[in-house]
């Protein structure tokens, strides 16, 4: 199961997984990374999940 962001694996979600970020209110972006934003868990944009990847190992 590789390329989930990619490719026909969005092409099925909603406007192609594309909307706005809830982390860094960009628009237009990928949605499509499950991260946990305050014990909530919220999809964001690619760039957020990286950060938040690197503050939970930090
Ligand atoms: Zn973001």
């Amino acid at each position: 199961m590789s390329k989930a962001h990619r490719g026909s694996g969005v092409r099925d979600q909603y406007r192609n997984g594309r909307g706005t970020c809830p982390k860094c209110k960009r628009t237009g972006v990928k949605v499509l990374y499950e991260a946990t934003l305050e014990g909530a868990k919220t999809k964001v944009c690619k760039p957020c999940n990286a950060n938040l990847k690197k503050q939970a190992s930090a």
